[in-house]
Formats: C-alpha cells, structure tokens, sequence
C-alpha cells in the first residue's frame, strides 16, 4: 500500500487535467481506438454533455466498446428514449416539502445533518446521474452566504455535506474559506465532502487541500464514488493516501448498474481494492429511476443473487450497505431480502 507523505504533482495539474478532459464523444472514441461507424446508437450530440478526463480515459481498455469505464461515460441515443415509470427528479428534491424549503442550495431532508449544493459542475459526466436534470440554477449554488446562515441557526446540525455537483472543483481558496465558515460554527462538529474526484481527476489532492483538511476543526469525511475495480490505480492509491495521512476518514459510495458492475465479483474485487487504498465501502445504491437511465436499472429480483454472494464472500466491514432513497424517507432505506435461514427455519417448524 502506498502512503506517502506528499503527492507528486504540481497545484495547478488538476485544472490543466479538466481543460484538456474529451469533451466529444468522436474524439474519445478514435482515442480508443473504437471506429464510430462500428458503434450503433451513439449519441454524438448529447444533451447532457460528455466530459471524461484524460486520466479516466486510459483506464478505459482500448478497442473494447463493452468497456465498463466507458460505459458510465458515453452518451449513447438510449438516454433520448421515455420509459414509464422514469422520470426527471425521482428524489423530488425540487419539491418545496421533501427536498429544498426556504434556503436555495439547501437540502435537509435527514436529521441532524444537511446537505448544501456547492457548485454544478462536475470533473465527469456519469450517464447515469440522478441530478442530470436538476436545476441548479433556481438554487443558486454560488450564493453559500444564505446557506451558511440558515446553518448557524439550526443548533440540531451535526454534520455538513458538502455536494454538488462535485464540491472538490472549488479551487483551493474557495474551499479553504467555506471549511473556515463552517469551522466557524461551534454546534456543527463534522464537514463530509461527496466526490469523486480522487477517483476521476486525483491531481485534485493538492498539498494545500490536504493541509486544510488536515488542519480543520472540523472531523473531516470524504465519500469518493467508486463503481468498478478498474477505476481504482496508482494515482487513485496516491490521492487517497495523502487524505488517509491528513486523518480524513475514507468510504465509498457505488450505484449498483446493469452492464457495468451487476455481478458479485466485480463488487467484491472493487471492495477489497477500495480497502487496499485505505477506503471503506459504505453505500451500495439501487439506481433511482431518471428519465434517459432505464438501460442502466435492476430490480430487487436481480440485485438480490449479487448481494448475497457479496455477503457469503467478504467481510461484514467490507460488504456495503445495499440502500434505496425514497423522496420524504427519514434516512436511506435499507434494501432487505429475507435471509434464507430464516425461510427454511419457518418451514419445518
Ligand atoms: C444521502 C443524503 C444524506 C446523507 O445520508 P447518510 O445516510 O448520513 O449518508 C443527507 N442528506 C441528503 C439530502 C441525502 O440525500
Ligand atoms: S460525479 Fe456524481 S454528481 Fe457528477 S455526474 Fe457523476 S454521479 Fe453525477
């Protein structure tokens, strides 16, 4: 396991990494290696943008359009088609009850904890996103100023979350003053950053990002969103080890997809490497029915043969939580399955 005390790149390779990420599906495709004419249903126009950096990129196996990394990252004509039943905010978090009240970029929907919309970019556009229709722009994300006074209100907040969008494409500045408004508030006692730019875009982990986490009042958190082994790499190990050195507590969140993770071992392996790189497996996500995502999407029927073979092969801390979020729901919700013993135990007695 590699656990250095400093990273290798210079403070701007992140921001040069993200000018230069493909941002058309042609030219990541001849990248590849993939001659477009063999390929049916790409959409080369997307409504929803293609962004993949570089470093994603080579993780991606030449020539292989099945390809599990390139699967979450290119926009395919599927995504123009209506499903019944899938539908553009399956969260309801535009709704004025069960998602945002009064403070734009605010979500409070579980107790004790609040999550606050940072910014709408992102380093990558994952296909199947549940906010790739939300409407950033009716919540203001900029504006922190309202947000972090709605905060130093409410004495019930534990814990701040940091999301997005991906909160980690605040630069340095942005982030250092943010975590100091937050540390500023006595009654909050934790700051989570959701990203998954350790997985995507690692350069990210600059000496003076680490330096702030390292130095805040505030227990840090990080939730990297990993979904397949071949995600994880050298850079990934070196990322995740300078947070490890600074005392962030590491997990990851997956979302359960057909065709790019829908078997044990891939789950598994993408457990056990997380582990090796010093990150914890937390949520496993039932995909949320978004309108453009129905190719992705398996039902409790399906996911259930997955989840149990993942938990006859790791360890309890290893296997993650297999979860649903339901709009108005108090917390995630567990997605439970009836463990055999107990069938055949109810049926010879
Ligand atoms: C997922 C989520 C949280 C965090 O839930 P945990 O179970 O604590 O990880 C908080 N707020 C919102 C709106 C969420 O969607
Ligand atoms: S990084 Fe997260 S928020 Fe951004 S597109 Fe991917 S899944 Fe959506």
């Amino acid at each position: 396991m590699i656990t250095p005390k400093h990273n290798p790149w210079h403070p701007n390779d992140w921001q040069s990494e993200l000018k230069h990420a493909f941002r058309q599906p042609i030219a990541l495709l001849e990248y590849l290696n993939i001659a477009d004419t063999a390929v049916n249903g790409i959409d080369l126009q997307p409504d929803f943008a293609l962004l993949v950096p570089r470093g994603y990129a080579q993780r991606i196996e030449r020539g292989n359009i099945q390809d599990p990394l390139l699967r979450q990252v290119l926009s395919l004509q599927s995504e123009n088609e209506q499903t019944p039943g899938f539908v553009v905010d399956p969260l309801q978090e535009d709704d004025a009850e069960l998602g945002y009240g009064q403070t734009p970029g605010l979500l409070h929907k579980y107790q004790g904890r609040v999550l606050m919309i940072t910014t709408p970019a992102c380093a990558i556009n994952c296909r199947y996103c549940f906010r790739r229709h939300f409407p950033y722009t009716d919540h203001k994300p900029k504006d922190q100023h309202l947000a972090l006074q709605a905060i130093a209100k409410d004495t019930s907040i534990r814990e701040v979350i940091l999301s997005g969008g991906d909160p980690l494409l605040m630069n340095d500045a942005g982030m250092t003053q943010l975590v100091r408004d937050i540390d500023a508030l006595d009654h909050v006692k934790r700051i989570r950053i959701h990203s998954r730019l350790p997985i995507v875009l690692p350069e990210r982990v600059t000496a003076d990002l680490v330096s702030l986490l390292e130095n805040a009042r505030c227990k840090i958190t990080l939730v990297i969103h990993s979904n397949h082994p071949n995600e994880l790499n050298e850079t990934t190990a070196r990322a995740l080890g300078c947070l490890r050195g600074a005392g962030v507590t590491l997990l990851n969140q997956s979302v359960l997809l057909k065709g790019i993770n829908d078997d044990a071992h891939t789950l598994t392996t993408l457990s056990e490497l997380l582990f090796d790189q010093g990150v914890l497996p937390y949520y496993l996500h039932m995909p949320d029915k978004v309108m453009g995502t129905a190719h992705f999407y398996l039902d409790d029927l399906e996911a259930q043969p997955i989840y149990e073979a993942m938990r006859e092969q790791l360890p309890g801390y290893l296997l993650p939580r297999l979860v649903r979020e339901l709009p108005g729901g108090i917390a995630k919700s567990p997605v439970n399955f009836e463990p055999k013993q107990a069938l055949n135990f109810q049926a010879s007695v």
